[in-house]
């Protein structure tokens, strides 16, 4: 990409024993940037995601986060460098409060800086269940508590994994909406996304992930319009 690089991965290979699930993975975000990761069931964005942030160590490659070399390093150490990671379970505390949930972050990594009232602007719903168990939250409101946590956490990059899966066509527009929101506040984000048609209308570029590997990548505008990645997308 012709704009400065934030996240620079390399090479990356990852593995469950002995099911390879990513093969020599390569890619970039820059700064500022939505990307898309596409791809159907079972084609390792789970995987790819969870290799960057340390959720799971990867067995070879490189991964350059704001100018560091971050793999292997542990998931609290990549988060205070300024990678939040919102994870497709949500994982919430569902026994404390939606305040108390936006108040465990205790640190900086050092992007964009959000407030609980920024958190409340961008997800008015929440301003009105602060009190609530995160518990009693629906599937909805809850994703957009991971998000919000996510944010406090003031990171540089974000990494969404199928944010508007199992929320209603009007929820997910606004968590879309949202996550558009954050490149205006310049933080970049890394997006894996189900309803590619979403995905590509928010993300500048993207990459196709079939059985592990990149096989196509281009501006939004060109994968939208590629034939071949329907194919890929659908795993035909
Ligand atoms: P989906 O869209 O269905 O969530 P995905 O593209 O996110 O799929 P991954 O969840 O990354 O795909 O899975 C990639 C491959 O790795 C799949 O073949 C999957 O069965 C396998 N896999 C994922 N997690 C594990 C695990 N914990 N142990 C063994 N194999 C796994």
């Amino acid at each position: 990409t012709s704009l400065h690089s934030l996240l620079t991965v390399s090479g990356l290979t990852a593995a469950y024993g002995r099911v390879v699930a990513l093969r020599d993975v390569s890619l970039d975000v820059g700064e500022g940037e939505i990307v898309a990761i596409l791809g159907a069931n079972g084609a390792g964005k789970t995987t790819l995601l969870n290799a960057i942030s340390g959720v799971l160590a990867p067995q070879s490659g490189t991964v350059t986060f704001a100018g560091g070399q971050i793999a292997g390093m542990k998931p609290w150490a990549i988060s205070r460098l300024g990678m939040s990671h919102v994870p497709e379970g949500r994982e919430i505390f569902p026994g404390l409060s939606v305040e108390a949930n936006l108040g465990l972050i205790d640190f900086d990594g050092g992007g964009p800086k959000f407030a609980l009232e920024d958190v409340v602007a961008l997800f008015p719903r929440l301003g009105e269940r602060l009190h609530q168990l995160a518990g009693s939250l629906s599937g909805g409101e809850q994703q957009m508590l991971a998000i919000g946590r996510g944010l406090m956490a003031a990171p540089k990059l974000v990494l969404f994994d199928e944010p508007s899966l199992g929320l209603s066509p009007m929820l997910s527009k606004a968590v879309l909406a949202a996550i558009r929101g954050l490149k205006e506040r310049g933080i970049s984000v890394l997006l894996v996304e189900q309803n590619m048609r979403a995905a590509l209308k928010i993300a500048d570029r993207g990459y196709v992930l079939r059985v592990g590997r990149i096989t196509a990548e281009g501006s939004a505008r060109e994968l939208a319009e590629s034939p071949d990645i329907q194919h890929a997308y659908l795993g035909l």
